[in-house]
């Protein structure tokens, strides 16, 4: 009965630090967020050594009626969020999930068409070296050139050629909000099911700040981590009809035992999200990531060569493009780096540079709104990162400013 930190000083000393890191720097990866202290707890609680395989009230296992009641209040909160009529709480991953689906609907060498890796994709919508790739003929599908939005008669054109056997809309890298009836219609008229990946911007559906894909698709992935703001997990939305098929590809089909402790901390995290305090939280994040296009597009940025992916956001996130800057995107993430704020290089679309290190930054805001940035706050962060990609800068001075801000906005107060 040890503590983690007299049992293995070396991993609680590590998971320390980790915190440290967290609360003295701003996180601005857009995939990430700062899960409530109750979630962390969820997670840390006896439900990790119970084996539960099946489903609610149709286990394999005895002594499940505990974690029954959990993984019914995560499903049933899971289908009030986002008005669904069948969820599956139990994908280990965005991933995971995304390979369920495949695996209930469609067949070895079947054909989907999904967003391109290199211009907003996921590695799951048919990536070659991905599961999805390699198993599926994948086809993808673009963003025009002329204002980086997904290209749709490109879409509808490659369904009617490829006629494929889904649709896969939704993206990793994508500062605006997709047309979800226009992706129904180009895939009824392929004959064509529909799934929609939102790991992005769920959040955003359940704050009601963007449309939500459930009425239009046949299938809904998500990830629970990202600005839906729970734990790292992944979950499965349906149509009824389908939902039969989707639990048996998640089990027995792909993944033996849920883990239960996770499933209890997405139940919790789908009650936050459902306050209002949740949707003001979510609306402070997508006003932060406005503020960020609106400083990365004046004068002086454009001088220096730092532009905006379609000149502005929609959502909780921001592409730069390096393209004309003397800064790739390698320098940019480290230069950030080096004044405390995390950040991911990005290709853009059509990127000159290589991919390890590319011509952009993607920069979120769901992190630091969670934190408690204002729009304050916000103007300051966005005025720290122009500076930083100036070709001169002050790394000390930014430094103390980023500082400054962490300790106005403090994380995790009782940890
Ligand atoms: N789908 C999208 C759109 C994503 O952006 C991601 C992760 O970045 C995933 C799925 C995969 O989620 P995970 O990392 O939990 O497997």
């Amino acid at each position: 009965n040890q503590s983690l930190s007299e049992l293995d000083p070396e991993v609680s000393a590590a998971v320390d630090a980790e915190l440290g890191r967290q609360r003295d720097t701003l996180e601005m990866i857009a995939s990430e967020n700062f899960a409530p202290q109750a979630v962390l707890e969820a997670q840390g609680t006896v439900l990790t050594n119970k084996y539960a395989e099946g489903y609610p009230g149709r286990r394999y296992y005895g002594g499940c009626e505990h974690v029954d009641v959990v993984e019914q209040l995560a499903i049933n909160r899971a289908k009030d969020l986002f008005g669904a009529e069948h969820a599956n709480v139990q994908p280990h991953s965005g991933a995971q999930a995304n390979t369920a689906v495949y695996f209930a609907l469609l067949k070895p060498g079947d054909t989907i068409l999904g967003l391109d890796l290199a211009h907003g994709g996921h590695l799951t919508h048919g990536m070659r070296i991905n599961y999805s790739g390699k198993i599926l003929n994948a086809v993808a599908y673009h963003v025009r050139d002329e204002d980086g939005t997904v290209d749709y008669d490109e879409v509808a054109a490659l369904a009617k050629e490829h006629q494929p056997k889904m649709i896969v809309a939704g993206w990793s890298a994508y500062p605006r909000q997709l047309d979800f009836a226009k992706f129904r219609q180009i895939a009824d008229e392929a004959g064509a099911l529909l799934m929609v990946d939102m790991a992005h911007f769920a959040g955003l559906v359940a704050a009601g700040l963007h449309p939500n894909p459930v009425p239009f698709a046949d299938v809904v992935t998500t990830t629970t981590h990202k600005t839906l703001g729970g734990p790292r997990g992944g979950m499965i939305l349906a149509k009824a009809e389908l939902g039969k098929k989707i639990n048996s590809a998640v089990f027995p089909g792909m993944q033996g035992g849920p883990l239960e402790h996770v499933i209890a901390a997405k139940a919790v995290s789908f009650k936050v999200a459902a306050s209002e305090e949740f949707a003001e939280r979510q609306r402070r994040t997508v006003a932060g990531a406005r503020i960020l296009a609106e400083r990365l597009t004046q004068p002086d940025a454009a001088e220096v060569g730092v532009k905006v992916l379609t000149g502005g956001t929609d959502v909780h996130l921001v592409l730069v493009d390096l393209v004309d800057s003397q800064l790739n995107g390698q320098e940019a993430e480290d230069r950030l780096h080096s004044v405390g704020i995390t950040v991911n290089r990005n290709a853009v679309p059509n990127d000159p540079r290589p991919p390890m290190v590319t011509s952009g930054l993607r920069i979120g805001t769901p992190a630091l709104a969670t934190r408690g940035f204002d729009e304050g706050d916000f103007t300051e962060v966005a005025d720290v990162i122009a500076e930083a990609l100036k070709p001169e800068f002050d790394e000390g001075a930014l430094r103390d400013r980023v500082s400054a801000l962490a300790a106005k906005r403090p994380l995790y107060p009782n940890l």
